[in-house]
């Protein structure tokens, strides 16, 4: 029988699947717009003076680095981060699963606000956090995860775009970085070659099918 739990979080009261398995790996994206997005459908809102991660980095932009104004910035910045990771619920999760830093500046080009830095500082939040809930961390390539139509399959450029994602083959909407987070969360998606990335099948689009090899075409697809 499936039990139900509340959940009350800062962003608002949820109803909770206990012990279902789908909850056990929580796939988590990060983002300027929406520091975490979660694929359990929680995504960090701005906070209660309406900043986010976004705007706090834009601002910090326009200070003299060294100077007053600077760093009481940084400082909102870092006790943003803080408060948007604490809010993760990693009850009933085994698994975290979060993208792999060392691949993030190419898989992600909408994210030109987010540093090096930033990400890392996020990353290392979200994997302590874990670690002191006791759950599993995995990483996973992030290429491709935005751009992936977490209903069907399908890959293409031109169904993300900005905040919205809309599968150019099933027309499924959903918020881009839920969708992200959704498929970060799917283990049976095999990993991508990045030999792959030069292929004119990329622009054209292909589907990315659970526990199939990845690349297939869409001419190639058995529906
Ligand atoms: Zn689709």
């Amino acid at each position: 029988m499936t039990q139900f739990i509340i959940e009350a979080t800062a962003f608002g009261v949820f109803l909770l699947q206990k012990n279902d398995k789908k909850s056990d790996i929580l796939g988590v994206d990060v983002g300027a717009l929406d520091t975490i997005s979660c694929s359990n459908g929680i995504q960090t809102k701005e906070d209660c003076h309406g900043h986010t991660l976004g705007t706090i980095l834009k601002k910090l932009a326009k200070k003299k680095k060294g100077s007053k104004a600077f760093e009481r910035t940084a400082n909102h910045r870092d006790n943003y981060i803080n408060w948007s990771v604490n809010q993760l619920n990693l009850y009933n999760v085994k698994e975290l699963r979060i993208e792999n830093i060392k691949d993030i500046r190419r898989g992600k080009s909408s994210s030109r606000f987010l540093s090096g830095w930033t990400y890392t500082k996020i990353f290392s939040k979200l994997e302590r956090l874990a670690e002191e809930h006791d759950v599993h961390v995995s990483k996973v390539d992030p290429t491709y995860t935005s751009q992936r139509c977490s209903k069907c399959g399908f890959v293409h450029k031109k169904s993300r775009s900005g905040k919205k994602f809309s599968c150019t083959s099933c027309n499924f909407s959903i918020d881009s970085d839920l969708n992200a987070a959704i498929n970060i969360a799917n283990d049976r998606l095999l990993p991508i070659k990045s030999s792959f990335r030069n292929k004119s099948l990329n622009r054209s689009g292909f589907f990315w099918l659970e526990g199939q090899d990845p690349i297939v075409p869409v001419s190639n697809k058995i529906i």
